[in-house]
């Protein structure tokens, strides 16, 4: 297998939370970290074109735009507040030239059991933002959760489920629409490795490496840093690649009793020595 070719990693800035987007952008440049995924607020907290500016001057790839989706709603006002949402952010994917807009669907609507419903408002919120998405040139990629999310961040949960949903709304794979691969959500699948060869190139649109603790502390926020963990990192990456994948492997971590704490610059330092042994 190909070693990790370090001009492919890429930092989801929520890895370096304490940093602005300006400083995470210089200390990606500082590293020789050559891809960046950026996340919403920090990017409105900079405004969209000093960011723009800030990133082209340091010769930076955007890997991403952190997120869309959050389609279901208790009622018609909730669904359309987060389709104009969704628009928003497609624009500013486009502005940054973000090679995808990382979708985090939703799970249920506040007071609702009904998750056939949730998945099926899913649907029917991608199927409205596509077409602005083609016309913008933004891919989306639909990011399924480990399950244990279901509830409150995404009913979207596995591989297979995002693709019958890509097969549904893009059945020509035009390459608007595809899927994340983030290993903590879907390393445990064991249908992962046919549903990663059945995405194939035209739906592989982001790659995304943390691990796995044993034992976790937090549903969300306890994320290890790679090598710390179980997650087979080197098998996922063959895989992606092998079917084609050409992009960067992004590493994020939500971490706060950790990573979160700690120096950024430290961080980004270990993470490229992992990104070179354990990855
Ligand atoms: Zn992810």
């Amino acid at each position: 297998m190909k070693p990790a070719d370090p001009a492919r990693l890429s930092l989801n800035t929520i890895t370096t939370k304490k940093w602005t987007l300006a400083q995470a952008i210089e200390g990606c440049a500082r590293h020789g970290i050559r891809g960046i995924t950026v996340w919403r607020d920090r990017l409105q907290e900079m405004g969209v074109s000093a960011a723009v500016q800030s990133i082209k001057a340091h010769g930076l790839a955007v890997t991403g735009l952190c997120r869309g989706g959050m389609f279901p709603a208790p009622d018609a006002v909730g669904r359309k507040a987060a389709i104009d949402d969704n628009l928003r952010a497609i624009e500013e994917a486009q502005a940054l030239g973000a090679s995808c807009l990382i979708l985090v669907v939703g799970g249920l609507p506040a007071g609702s059991k009904d998750i056939a419903g949730a998945r099926e408002q899913v649907r029917d919120g991608i199927a409205a933002i596509l077409p602005h998405a083609k016309a913008a040139k933004v891919p989306l990629a639909i990011e399924p959760l480990h399950p244990m999310q279901a509830a409150d961040r995404a009913c979207i949960n596995t591989l297979g489920q995002a693709l019958d949903v890509c097969d549904l709304l893009d059945p020509g794979k035009t390459g608007a629409l595809g899927v994340a691969v983030d290993v903590y959500h879907v390393w445990w699948d064991p249908q992962l490795e046919a549903q990663i060869a059945r995405a194939g190139k035209a739906r592989l649109l982001a790659h995304h490496i943390c691990d796995w603790l044993v034992p976790t502390k937090d549903l969300a926020f306890d994320r290890g840093m790679m090598g710390d963990g179980i997650i087979d990192l080197p098998r996922i990456r063959a895989l992606v690649e092998g079917a084609g994948y050409a992009g960067y492997s992004e590493v994020e971590i939500f971490s706060e009793p950790d990573w979160w704490q700690r120096d950024p610059d430290q961080v980004l330092r270990i993470m490229k020595e992992r990104y070179a042994t354990c990855c």
